[in-house]
């Protein structure tokens, strides 16, 4: 067996349908008192009924988490989180919503608890991507790190179809490249491939049936291995990928995931395909090819045209993203980076 290190990311996961209405509970057991509720505009509602329902505990809401963690919404967030006297987060939503949560505990040491609401599993890593002046920076620590997670299923019900099918393969992205990122080791190996299992049963469900509960947990449980094999192993091509274009082109995160994730993976795959032997088995035939006919099962874009990309793009994309060499199970060639785009972009099946 390859030698390993394995470091536990020291975080407290409540899950559970309605786990949601003991926040309160999860305040006053950390000692705490007084709660800003953080959210995007598009989740304002939600956070203001659970600032209601929090009563004393709550400092109020703050609702303009916005994608990328602008540093200009952080500096706001905390100036209220401040003036009322706040002295933990409570983040409702998805990535968007936790990395102003992680924002705001980096400068004032705040105490996180954090609701998720899409499967992005930000939650559950020490990381955090901040931009000022339009360009983002990725820093990881401990202090980033949540401190209470409450997975609670029935919060999910109404992020739209389209949307759960894109998060959810941007959580398959995390553990699939957990399986051959280069410190990986066997308890991470087992959590990204329960993490895939659960997805890849619960994705098709969701699909059809938004509000079926026992298909939304199955999702969010896996949402949470994803995110934990993304906070405890490095990421590779996929995800650098990923970065390149979503922030040279400013694309929408999860749908990039999703249209690149079956191209990556094959691309890693010519080169270990026993790494990936579990993920074929799972989705049938060859890894990559399998993650394409999956995610185009489940209606999910499969083109990077469809989300704007252009053809004369890809060129200083490719370019782009061998610049700086990172480590890759398999190397990271020039041309092979640039038909790997070709394809991706025209949303041709990986062979
Ligand atoms: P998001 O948080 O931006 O949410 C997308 C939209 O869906 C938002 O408008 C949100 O309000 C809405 N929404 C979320 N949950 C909903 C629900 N249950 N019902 C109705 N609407 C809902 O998207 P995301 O993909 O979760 O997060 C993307 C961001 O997270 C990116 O900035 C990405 O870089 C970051 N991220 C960070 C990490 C990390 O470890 N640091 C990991 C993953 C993603």
């Amino acid at each position: 067996m390859q030698a390993f290190v394995y470091t536990a990311a020291p975080a407290r996961i409540v899950f559970g349908a309605d786990s949601s209405v003991g926040v309160a509970g999860e305040i006053r057991r950390l000692g705490l008192s007084r709660a800003l509720v953080l959210s995007t505009h598009q989740q304002k509602g939600d956070a203001e009924a659970l600032a209601a329902r929090l009563g004393p505990l709550a400092a109020g809401v703050f609702s303009d988490a916005t994608m990328h963690t602008p540093v200009e919404v952080t500096k706001r967030a905390v100036d209220v989180y401040r003036a009322a006297g706040a002295d933990c987060v409570v983040s409702l939503g998805g990535g968007s919503t936790t990395g102003l949560g992680k924002a705001i505990a980096l400068r004032t040491d705040a105490t996180q608890i954090v609701i998720p609401t899409t499967y992005a599993g930000s939650e559950v890593t020490p990381i955090l991507g901040q931009t000022e002046n339009g360009v983002k920076t990725t820093m990881r620590g401990p202090e980033i790190l949540p401190e209470v997670v409450i997975y609670d299923a029935e919060l999910t019900l109404g992020l739209p179809v389209a949307i759960s099918m894109t998060s959810g393969l941007n959580a398959m992205a995390h553990a699939a490249e957990a399986l051959y990122a280069q410190d990986r080791n066997p308890i991470v190996s087992l959590m990204a491939m329960e993490g895939l299992r659960a997805m890849v049963e619960a994705l098709p469900g969701v699909s059809v049936q938004p509000q079926d509960i026992k298909a939304r947990e199955t999702a969010l449980y896996g949402a949470w291995l994803c995110g934990t094999v993304l906070g405890a192993v490095g990421m590779s091509l996929h995800h650098k990928l990923c970065h390149t274009l979503g922030g040279s082109l400013d694309l929408p995160h999860a749908e990039t995931h999703a249209v690149l994730l079956p191209h990556t993976v094959a691309y890693v795959e010519e080169a270990v395909p026993d790494l990936l032997a579990p993920l074929a088995a799972l989705v049938g035939g060859r890894a990559g090819a399998g993650l394409y006919d999956f995610a185009a099962r489940l209606g999910a874009p499969v083109s990077l045209a469809a989300l704007g990309v252009r053809p004369e793009n890809l060129d200083p994309m490719a370019e782009l993203a061998t610049a700086n060499p990172y480590w890759c199970p398999r190397p990271i060639e020039k041309t092979a980076i640039r038909a790997l785009l070709q394809r991706a972009f025209e949303g041709a099946r990986p062979e």
